[in-house]
């Protein structure tokens, strides 16, 4: 990894995981992803958006990557690094590899997902480790990597408590 990248990879997990809290807070689904290039510059991000645009493969790893090449007008994005607030499904993984990109970092892995009821560990079935091989996958311990998570339930807790005096009124 270079050094320009490495000396601000803290900096840019944090950006990540506070993309992925606000995006939370606002009542998306809580993961977010940023693609950083050589220099340590961010080139893209992205936060899930399958709700928002009806799109299952609108995943945050996938909207980052599509982000970025209309950023740097490039469909390749080699040299570059993706940041994940969630370990990346399956499908991210492969078009992480399709992108060019090599250096994967995670903030959270798929089992502190499955545990806030974001179980998406049925894609890696559909893998193998040819795939996950050609990647170099770092975790990366950060203080918050659970917030994003937490928010998105408090969310769903909060937004559903109004809404049911207001249906037994109007019925
Ligand atoms: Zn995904």
């Amino acid at each position: 990894m270079h050094n320009a990248l490495e000396s601000r990879l803290p900096e840019h997990a944090e950006s990540t995981i506070e993309l992925a809290i606000q995006h939370a807070n606002a009542g998306g689904l809580p993961f977010a992803a940023l693609i950083i290039n050589s220099q340590g510059e961010v080139i893209g991000e992205g936060v899930n958006q399958v709700a928002q645009q009806l799109d299952c493969t609108a995943h945050a790893e996938v909207q980052a990557i599509r982000n970025a090449s209309r950023n740097t007008r490039r469909v390749a994005l080699h040299g570059a690094t993706l940041i994940a607030s969630g370990e990346p499904c399956a499908l991210c993984f492969m078009a992480i590899h399709m992108a060019g990109i090599k250096n994967v970092i995670c903030l959270s892995n798929r089992h502190d997902a499955a545990d806030h009821g974001f179980d998406y560990r049925w894609t890696y079935r559909h893998i193998n480790t040819s795939l996950l091989n050609a990647l170099n996958i770092v975790m990366l311990g950060v203080d918050r990597k659970l917030w994003p998570f937490q928010v998105a339930r408090q969310q769903s807790l909060t937004s559903k408590k109004p809404a049911a005096p207001k249906a037994r009124r109007s019925g």
